[in-house]
């Protein structure tokens, strides 16, 4: 899998302070998509063992507290990404006790496949659907249209 961007310390994308990890590879083309740069599987650069490793350690780092994971691009739910996604939030989920896992994807929840929903499976919160540019609203939290949908998977600990 390639990603386009890590960051250590966000506080934009979910709710509180974050991990943030941007992937490579996104099939969806919507118009008015603020990251098209990130479409192409092999755009941006191979997401290593040594970053995963940080990213485990930055989460568990008690210096600056994270609240959890936020896995966007592109789109983690692409196919040709969810084996190695799958294997990441499977560690976070046994390495990181506590910690939560927001997604960002372009299909809906009724649209995944079988391999697709064993991610949804490991995270706390999809947020799910294309953006729609006729359906953008700058005033909603955590999307960008009003067909987007937040999904709260598991009750808070
Ligand atoms: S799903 Fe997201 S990354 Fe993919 S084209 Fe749509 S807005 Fe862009």
């Amino acid at each position: 899998m390639n990603i386009h961007q890590y960051y250590p310390v966000d506080v934009v994308n979910g709710p509180g302070t974050r991990c943030t990890l941007f992937v490579a590879g996104c099939e969806h083309e919507c118009p008015g998509c603020y990251n098209q740069r990130t479409w192409r599987l092999n755009s941006g650069v191979p997401f290593t063992i040594e970053m995963e490793e940080q990213l485990i350690n930055d989460l568990n780092d008690r210096r600056i507290p994270r609240q959890g994971l936020s896995l966007s691009g592109g789109d983690p739910l692409h196919p040709a990404n969810v084996p190695d996604v799958l294997r990441l939030v499977r560690r976070v989920r046994r390495a990181c006790p506590g910690k939560d896992i927001w997604l960002w994807t372009g299909y809906t929840l009724a649209e995944l496949s079988e391999a697709q929903r064993k991610v949804v499976a490991e995270l706390d919160v999809l947020v799910d659907g294309k953006f729609i540019q006729a359906l953008k609203d700058a005033k909603l939290i955590w999307r960008g249209s009003s067909n987007q949908v937040i999904h709260y998977l598991r009750k808070a600990d």
